[in-house]
């Protein structure tokens, strides 16, 4: 049978509460008893010792058979002993008895319905009795004889011939009937104790178990009991508790068995990443630096291509659209308050000639060396380029209009003295110089236009000349 941790505690309570009052119970009950059977027979003895006192043997002695209950002592006695009967309603008789050798005889008696006779012999042996006739006595125990079951208690009368004794009788049943209160007593309150016991040692297991029950249902929230296993959950409240735990230390043991591959898996992943990564980087640095050298070899071929773009090929002056530019750029910044500029257009004279005398090859030489002689002639604020075939364009910034003139001037000295070489050809050249002052404000356009119409009057002058153009 399976009992639960309330049920056992409740019984295994109990049954010490029960035990323990049943021995006090026990206990006060046997001294209870033995007190009330001390008192009774105290009693006794001390009511036989009372009466005897009062008793006179020597009319005793006149009192031996039947016919002596006519005497006036024998009535005179029995009266008295009869109220005293009355007086004390738990006192059954009162008698006296006289001992003549072994046996022993009544004497008076109290009793209305069957008194012994005087001169009847008690035949019974009673020790307690016996002793009476010595000292006061008084019976153990109940005794029997044919009156019923009585506690007599006696007491020896002095004087007289024989010995005799007063014996004093109460009834078994009275006797009963205190004990019988006692047991009553005894008996209400063990059964007191009892309920007593089964209220406080259900509230104790109660109280006990309430807390293993909460335990074991926290327990079983954590880790439910699986009914699956092997396992029999039908014990008490600590059997399933401790189920309950064992499932739970097993599951936390394979979490940590988890755990434990999941941080391997982790490490090993990490490791991993690490050198992917490592990996990734240097290959990401060889293609930033690649990226890199790609970056500069491109902006290397930009540079080279507007280079190239700006540039003649031929002399490795401004070509015509960048010389074009940069005349915006400064006709815009006159516009904001710049100084004024001027232009010198010049062109080679007779140069078909040259090309028509030594080739094209020694006609390109020819114009690089020009070009080389500008170059040294000029300022390091001008600027240098070809407007044409052999026409060149010089843009002198911050430059008054006769300061140029001195610039072309010198410049086509410069040219008509100096001669290339090529071939064994000494070649000389000139040229021809228009110079002009841009007037603020006007379109570009129209001062290129009148340096060109300065070139062309120099032309028309005679060549190797510079002519200033006109203003308006
Ligand atoms: P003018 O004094 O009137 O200027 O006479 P010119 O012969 O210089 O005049 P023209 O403009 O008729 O001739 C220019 C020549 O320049 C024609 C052309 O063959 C030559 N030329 C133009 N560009 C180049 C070049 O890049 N290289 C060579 N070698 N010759 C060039
Ligand atoms: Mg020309
Ligand atoms: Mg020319």
């Amino acid at each position: 049978m399976r009992l639960t941790i309330q049920t056992k505690l409740f019984l295994s309570h109990f049954a010490a509460i029960v035990l323990v009052s049943g021995s006090v119970g026990t206990y006060f009950y046997q001294s209870a008893t033995e007190n009330l059977m001390r008192a009774l027979q105290s009693r006794l003895r001390n009511s036989a010792a009372l009466i005897s006192q009062g008793l006179d043997t020597l009319n005793l002695d006149q009192i031996r058979v039947e016919a002596d209950r006519a005497s006036p002592a024998y009535k005179e006695h029995v009266l008295a002993m009869r109220e005293f009967v009355k007086a004390n309603p738990d006192i059954a008789f009162i008698y006296v008895m006289r001992k003549v050798g072994d046996k022993v005889f009544f004497v008076l008696d109290s009793d209305m319905q069957d008194p012994a006779m005087p001169g009847e012999e008690y035949s019974h042996e009673i020790a307690s009795l016996m002793d009476g006739f010595i000292r006061p006595s008084v019976d153990e125990k109940i005794t029997q004889d044919r009156w019923g079951y009585f506690l007599s208690g006696y007491s020896p009368l002095d004087g007289g011939e024989d010995d005799y004794l007063v014996g004093i009788d109460m009834r078994a049943d009275e006797v009963q009937s205190k004990f019988e209160k006692i047991r009553l007593a005894g008996v209400l309150s063990l059964s007191l104790s009892v309920i007593l016991a089964m209220i406080f040692s259900r509230l104790l297991s109660l109280h006990l178990t309430k807390r293993i029950t909460n335990l074991a249902t926290r327990f079983a929230t954590i880790a439910p009991i699986e009914q699956d296993i092997n396992h029999d959950i039908r014990g008490d409240e600590l059997d399933q508790l401790s189920l309950s735990f064992d499932q739970m230390a097993s599951r936390l043991s394979i979490k940590q068995q988890q755990i434990d591959a999941n941080q391997l898996a982790l490490h090993k992943a990490h490791g991993d990443m690490e050198r992917r990564i490592e990996m990734r980087t240097a290959e990401l640095v060889q293609t930033n630096e690649k990226l890199l050298q790609e970056i500069a070899e491109r902006k290397h071929v930009e540079r080279m291509l507007e280079e190239t773009s700006r540039i003649d090929y031929l002399t490795g002056v401004l070509n015509r659209r960048a010389m074009t530019t940069r005349l915006e750029q400064v006709v815009s910044l006159t516009g904001r308050g710049a100084n004024s500029f001027c232009t010198i257009l010049l062109d080679i004279d007779h140069f078909k000639l040259v090309n028509d005398n030594y080739g094209h090859d020694v006609g390109d030489q020819v114009l690089r060396h020009c070009v080389e002689q500008m170059r040294r002639c000029i300022r390091e604020s001008d600027e240098l380029g070809r407007w044409g075939g052999e026409e060149f364009l010089i843009l002198s910034l911050d430059t008054e209009l006769a300061e140029a003139v001195k610039l072309a001037q010198r410049l086509c000295d410069e040219l008509s003295a100096t001669s290339v070489v090529q071939e064994n050809h000494e070649i000389s050249v000139t040229a021809s110089f228009g110079v002009t002052q841009y007037q603020s404000g006007e379109a570009l356009a129209y001062c290129l236009k009148r340096a060109d119409d300065a070139l062309y009057a120099a032309k028309a002058k005679g060549r190797n000349c510079v002519v200033v153009a006109e203003q308006d």
